[in-house]
């Protein structure tokens, strides 16, 4: 687990996590596509997460299970929140000083567009297999 603080462009929020997953998740889907404009490189930080500015953050609920946070100051995309868990995940690009980073998974393989293509070599799940892995979960 690595520990590290994130903050939005303009300042007016940052973000401490203590339970930083390395393994991060890099995510295909339409939504997350269409929320920040590419794929969501997404680092999974449990809920052990404290805010600073909070009053600053706005929510957009993006559906039943789960809802999305950004600096209503400067926009910038601070997180995705799990309703039942509590656990964020955080653009592991707001981040200052991750080291020892492995993007290790791909989800939603089948919705990438056919414009880009990462080299890294990771384990992908389909829509598909994410909803039959997630099922019991949920
Ligand atoms: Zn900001
Ligand atoms: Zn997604």
């Amino acid at each position: 687990m690595l520990k590290s603080k994130a903050s939005c462009l303009c300042g007016a929020v940052g973000i401490t996590a203590t339970e930083i997953n390395p393994k991060f998740t890099v995510c295909h889907c339409d939504s997350c596509r269409g929320w920040g404009g590419a794929p969501f490189f997404a680092v999974q930080c449990g809920s052990n997460v404290s805010i600073d500015g909070a009053e600053k953050v706005k929510i957009y609920d993006s559906s039943d299970w789960a809802s999305g946070g950004f600096c209503g100051d400067c926009g910038t995309h601070l997180f995705f929140k799990f309703k039942q868990s509590g656990d964020y995940n955080i653009p592991v690009g707001i981040f200052q000083d991750l080291n020892g980073l492995e993007m290790d998974m791909q989800y939603f393989s089948d919705q990438r567009p056919d414009y880009y293509c990462f080299s890294n070599q990771t384990k992908e799940m389909t829509k598909a297999e994410i909803m039959a892995h997630f099922a019991e979960s949920i």
